[in-house]
């Protein structure tokens, strides 16, 4: 049994509010709290969580403040340990006399994500669901909250624990077959059951990707680049969109001259709209350098927003910028359709489905249907799935993965993805 220290920490905000939850968690969570608490506690443990009024007191039996101890018993509570929630007043040096006080008994500053990391060790949760709760806590949309309560389910554990039971049972077989090939043609087996059975947990494997990708737009947002020859109406497009005067304006060419990068929430799907430099040719250093900027732009973006001018006729300068973007995810919309049109386009881009749109006037309509439709269906499924096995697969691949899975699951685990899991975001849950 994995023994874990007693750690504790505040886990409200470090703010002046109302009411502060500080967490104790650990072996020594009971003996800790009577030594700080001014009246008996219940009889050690107890089956169901317990509620207790009274007040923290220090050594010399100073009352510190008046609180509400909510008492867990292991392994009933969050992270599977003896757990104290003593819910204080939340005045700072209220909260930091009693952290100081716990921590004078025997417990330790818990580190950022220390709790969810017992709660990992102790079972009570897979890595996918220790990672939702940060994604529960961050979400910048309501759909992200609902995906990181749908991972963090007891539904996504039970899709872990089939996929590792399938793998399991595969590899047994292949190792039967190999250690007692008179039973069966191990080529027959390999070609005929086994692979038909990988590729079924391969689909399994790529709705949990494309789950963990959903996941990802929801919490990060899909990134936008706008792109378009200069003053075809990128900085105004991202205002309309902002509604605000977040990119200066102006008919010079070549106003923007860095990337300017913005958070943008459309009916729950969050953007990060990316506005660039404009791609094209200069002898300007500045705006060189933005230049070259938007090409990176172009790189971390998920779909390109490719900007064309219904006042102006289709030029070089479009399309040297079609010519960078056409291998990529874009979108083509024709800006200014409140002018006149002079824009023909080339016959290679005759088939490209194009959303029409006046920036200007805030007449948005194509390009916000078009930006729902992506992110419901396609961008979702262009994902790129794990290719679908052919050939033969060595038996050590197969322990590979299992190993990987198990990791997943908690059963097994490498310290160094742990650390990157559990110290996401600066804090502690
Ligand atoms: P950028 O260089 O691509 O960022 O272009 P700007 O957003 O700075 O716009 C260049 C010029 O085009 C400005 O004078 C805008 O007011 C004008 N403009 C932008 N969108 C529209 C539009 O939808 N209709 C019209 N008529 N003018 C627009």
């Amino acid at each position: 049994m994995f023994l874990y220290k007693t750690i504790t920490s505040l886990v409200t905000a470090p703010i002046t509010q109302n009411i502060a939850l500080i967490r104790i968690s650990g072996s020594q969570t009971y003996p800790i709290i009577n030594q700080v608490f001014d009246r008996p506690l219940p009889e050690y443990p107890q089956k169901k969580p317990q509620l207790i009024f009274g007040k923290i007191v220090n050594s010399q039996k100073e009352i510190i403040d008046e609180v509400l101890l909510l008492c867990f018993y292991k392994p009933n509570s969050f992270t599977g340990e003896d757990v104290v929630e003593i819910s204080c007043h939340g005045n700072l040096f209220v909260v930091n006399q009693i952290l100081q006080l716990i921590q004078e008994k025997g417990a330790e500053l818990a580190k950022e994500g220390e709790f969810t990391k017992q709660a990992f060790f102790n079972g009570k949760l897979n890595l996918i669901q220790a990672n939702s709760i940060n994604d529960l806590i961050r979400a910048p949309s309501l759909e992200g909250v609902k995906l990181a309560l749908h991972n963090l389910s007891p539904k996504s554990q039970q899709k872990l624990a089939d996929i590792e039971n399938e793998l399991l049972d595969i590899i047994a077989t292949i190792k039967v077959n190999i250690d007692y090939p008179e039973y069966d043609g191990v080529e027959y087996l390999t070609g005929k059951a086994v692979l038909p059975r990988l590729n079924k947990l391969l689909e399994k494997l790529n709705t949990i990707k494309k789950d963990g990708q959903k996941a990802r737009f929801y919490q990060e947002g899909l990134k936008v680049a706008i792109v378009g020859k200069p003053n075809v109406g990128k900085s105004t497009l991202l205002n309309a969109l902002l509604q605000e005067e977040k990119a200066i304006v102006s008919p010079v060419a070549g106003t923007t001259r860095d990337i300017i990068e913005a958070r943008y929430n459309l009916n729950g799907i969050p953007l990060t709209l990316l506005d660039t430099a404009g791609i094209h040719e200069t002898q300007d250093i500045v705006e060189k350098i933005g230049v070259t900027r938007s090409y990176q732009a172009l790189e971390k973006a998920d779909i390109i927003f490719f900007l064309v001018d219904n006042s102006r006729s289709w030029d070089k300068k479009d399309s040297n910028i079609y010519q960078k973007i056409k291998e990529k995810n874009f979108l083509l919309i024709i800006n200014k359709i409140d002018e006149l049109s002079k824009l023909k386009f080339p016959s290679i881009l005759s088939a490209k489905k194009v959303c029409r749109i006046s920036a200007k006037n805030q007449q948005l309509g194509e390009l916000e249907k078009e930006i729902k439709e992506l992110f419901a269906s396609d961008l979702i499924n262009n994902l790129s799935p794990y290719p679908y096995l052919s050939q033969n697969v060595a038996c050590g691949d197969l322990e590979t993965s299992y190993k990987l899975v198990k990791e997943l699951s908690g059963k097994e685990y490498n310290e160094d993805l742990l650390d990157i899991i559990f110290t996401f975001g600066n804090h502690t849950v």
